[in-house]
């Protein structure tokens, strides 16, 4: 969708997976522009750093918003409205950043699954535990699934 002031909003809805940066929320493209249908629920664009405060319409100033909670930010920082609406301060992730924290979370769990499993060997060093890396990573594959969906 092609926005005469904003170029492309697939672009911006995709930088949160289509979802709203305030609240968390799924905002539908489809709604944008139409207040008096769907009201606090039409989708709108914030801008990052307000206009009011020299913020311009640059595609990273941009993030979609529900009109209800562009309303209720105004020129509130980012942070205050998220955490007051999500409980977060960052945007919703996109694919790619649900993708990376996803490996994060596993290479973590991996590495500290093997360090707590670390076994002496008969010449007194520790050596990692492959099995408990593997165990590790599992779990945390596991967490990844379930701070993520
Ligand atoms: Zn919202």
């Amino acid at each position: 969708m092609n926005h005469h002031r904003y170029g492309d909003l697939d672009k911006v809805w995709a930088k949160t997976h289509g979802r709203c940066h305030l609240c968390h929320l799924e905002v539908d493209l489809a709604t944008y522009g139409l207040a008096d249908i769907f009201g606090a629920d039409a989708a709108t664009v914030d801008h990052l750093v307000p206009q009011s405060h020299g913020g311009d319409d640059h595609h990273d100033n941009l993030l979609p918003a529900h009109l209800g909670c562009n309303a209720s930010r105004g020129t509130q920082p980012v942070a205050v409205t998220r955490f007051r609406m999500a409980g977060a301060l960052d945007a919703p992730m996109s694919t790619d950043g649900r993708i990376g924290a996803g490996v994060a979370i596993m290479g973590l769990g991996a590495l500290l699954g093997g360090a707590l499993t670390a076994e002496r060997d008969e010449t007194g060093r520790k050596q990692f535990n492959t099995t408990g890396a593997c165990v590790g990573g599992g779990i945390g594959l596991l967490l990844a699934v379930a701070a993520l969906s």
